[in-house]
């Protein structure tokens, strides 16, 4: 039962009843006569009646304006975040039993700031939990970062070393190639290369050429000069040989004062040509030592020319040739001989 209701039942039993039984007792009574009474009695009647009809709709607007403003500062509280204000109530209705709907809301609006509060406290458990995680996560990527750059660092120098091997393997194989003193192809150098010609196809058909160099009497030179001497005499010896060869003949010194060339398609007298015109660069050049000192210097020169390559191996190359430098040796020194594998035989061979 609502409260208008209640209040109308409340005025009915304390004023409008009592009114009418007043009535009906003064009703025929002579009382009743009197006109005023009569008036008065009507009066306070109709003013019964219209307290009855009127008064309980005035008393619920002002009992419920006056619940609406505790429901509105409710409200701000709760909008100004304070989830744990309740408002007062009375207790809950029992099964069955109606409940002012006023009181309802009220009971309805407790039930959502409860809730509210629930949810707030839920919310700010799963932002400290994510601040947490934040935390660990930048706590990792500090530690990753750390790991990643202390990697690149490893690994540039990594680059550095694998560079700087590869730099020194580069060196060492130049090394093990290359003559220190004249920067020549040595020995080991000429016989690959040797072997790589000889391998190659483009030889079956091609003659290959090979010079033996020797420098006369040089032990007299280091003898008489000195060492240093003797080497200022090698590279000397070093640039004439480069002078008087082709782009893509191979120069290389063998050891001591013996130096040898490959001359890749050079027929027999193309080598002896160019074994000429070393010959004779050697005993024109002028052979400065330190200071004005001057020697002079001849060398002695071995060829032997292959035109069918695959009957023949380095070895035998090397052999002829240098059986021909000794002959020149044996010649008298200063001259150039061939060794004709054909024949088998060594021939002197006249400069002009
Ligand atoms: P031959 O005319 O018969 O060739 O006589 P040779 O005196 O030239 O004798 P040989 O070719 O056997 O002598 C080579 C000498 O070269 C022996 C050695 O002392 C010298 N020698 C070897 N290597 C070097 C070097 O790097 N520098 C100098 N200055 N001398 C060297
Ligand atoms: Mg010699």
């Amino acid at each position: 039962m609502c409260l208008v209701t209640k209040l109308r039942m409340v005025f009915l039993v304390l004023v409008l009843i009592p009114q009418v039984i007043m009535f009906e007792m003064t009703y025929q009574s002579a009382l009743a006569a009197d006109r005023t009474f009569g008036q008065a009695e009507a009066a306070s009647l109709a003013s019964a009646l219209l307290l009855v009809l009127a008064l309980p709709g005035l008393v619920t607007d002002w009992i419920v304006g006056r619940q609406m403003d505790v429901l509105r500062q409710f409200c701000s509280r709760i909008k100004q975040g304070k989830y744990s204000e309740r408002l007062v109530l009375p207790n809950e209705p029992r099964d069955g039993e109606d409940e002012d709907p006023l009181l309802g809301l009220i009971r309805d609006m407790n039930w959502m700031a409860r809730k509210i509060e629930t949810r707030e406290k839920e919310l700010r458990k799963a932002i400290d939990d994510l601040q947490q995680y934040r935390c660990r996560i930048d706590e990792q990527n500090r530690f990753l970062t750390a790991a990643n750059t202390e990697l690149l660092a490893t690994q540039e120098r990594l680059r550095e070393q694998s560079a700087e091997l590869e730099n020194a393997f580069r060196r060492m194989q130049v090394m093990a190639l290359t003559d220190p003193l004249t920067a020549l192809a040595n020995r080991r150098c000429f016989f690959e290369a040797l072997e790589k010609c000889l391998a190659s196809t483009d030889y079956t058909c091609r003659p290959l050429s090979m010079l033996i160099f020797d420098i006369d009497q040089f032990k007299t030179i280091n003898d008489d000069y000195g060492h240093q001497a003797g080497d200022r005499v090698l590279l000397e010896m070093t640039k004439i040989i480069q002078a008087n060869i082709r782009n893509g003949d191979l120069a290389a010194r063998i050891g001591g004062d013996e130096y040898a060339a490959l001359l890749p398609g050079a027929c027999s007298s193309e080598a002896g040509r160019m074994a000429c015109s070393i010959q004779a660069a050697v005993a024109d050049h002028d052979f400065r030592l330190a200071g004005d000192e001057r020697v002079a210097v001849t060398a002695s020169i071995g060829i032997c020319t292959f035109t069918r390559l695959s009957c023949f191996d380095t070895e035998k190359l090397y052999h002829y040739a240098d059986q021909a430098l000794y002959h020149s040796k044996h010649s008298g020194r200063n001259c150039v001989a061939v060794f004709d594998p054909d024949t088998r035989s060594v021939n002197r061979i006249k400069c002009a």
